[in-house]
């Protein structure tokens, strides 16, 4: 089930009841395992460790597993990794969950720990990874190899201007103003890790750059997509860059060949 290279887990847990429980659990599914007994431990742990995923209690004295969550997401935000969190949590009151969320924990789970929840949700923290890993191999040996190939252009002008003749600026004009104000709509939902708005701008990003022939950026807004249905936001916020300088060559390529647009970009974006 868990990534064979992997099989490492982190549980951030202060009650000593609770660590033995957890441990002997996480133990029966193959797994192994390190204990931090508060938010600082766990902290330090993550830096110098890999883990398949960190199982993170809430409440722990000295730093709880909120202000732990921050601090790991920071160190992360520098190196790249992305470890998924699932909060473990006594709490039961609704809000919870979106407060795990919003410090940059991927999910949820109460106490006493179920078994078989465990392992659901466990299988599917680590087939994510798993999955995105490939995905990340599957665009270094076929997307990139496409994007550089000087064949195919950023956008398909000379069909627009057969298409639709006079009208091609109007469409090109609409696009371009569409799809900045969809990153810009984009970048805010990546920020606030809003998976179902998100979905909805890539798919409509996806469907106006595939309307005008920017094969590449409808690729790439079908990825968004794809990383907003399993919350990956590490993948959200890498597909959002790629799709900013895709668009950024994309209006480079229709200022140099395109008589319709001089215009500049009138926006810049800063993405992080
Ligand atoms: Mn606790």
């Amino acid at each position: 089930m868990i990534d064979e290279v992997n099989k490492k887990v982190l549980l951030a847990e202060d009650n000593l009841v609770n660590q033995k429980v957890a441990s002997l659990l996480l133990q029966q599914l193959g797994l192994t395992v390190d204990v931090a007994e508060n938010g600082g431990k766990a902290v330090q742990l993550a830096e110098h460790n890999s883990y398949a995923v960190i199982l993170m209690d809430c409440q722990m004295p000295e730093m709880d597993g909120f202000e732990a969550t921050k601090a790991i997401r920071r160190l992360e935000a520098l190196t790249g990794a992305y470890t998924p969190i699932i909060a473990v949590t006594a709490l039961a009151m609704v809000g919870d969950r979106e407060r795990c969320i919003a410090v940059g924990m991927d999910d949820y789970i109460s106490k006493p720990i179920d078994r078989q929840v465990l392992k659901i949700k466990l299988n599917h923290w680590t087939q994510r990874e798993f999955i995105m890993r490939n995905q990340e191999l599957s665009r270094k040996y076929s997307l990139v190899p496409d994007a550089l190939a000087g064949s195919e252009e950023p956008i398909n002008l000379s069909e627009l201007e057969e298409f639709y003749v006079n009208d091609v600026e109007d469409v090109l004009a609409a696009f371009i103003q569409s799809t900045e104000s969809l990153l810009g709509d984009i970048n805010v939902a990546v920020r606030e890790r809003k998976d179902v708005s998100l979905s909805h701008l890539a798919h409509e990003l996806k469907g106006s750059s595939a309307a005008v022939g920017a094969k590449q950026m409808a690729k790439l807004a079908l990825y968004l997509e794809r990383a907003a249905g399993i919350k990956d936001w590490t993948e959200a916020r890498d597909t959002y860059l790629a799709l900013v300088n895709t668009f950024d060559g994309v209006q480079r390529f229709l200022r140099e060949n395109s008589t319709a647009l001089v215009q500049q970009p009138t926006f810049l974006i800063t993405g992080d």
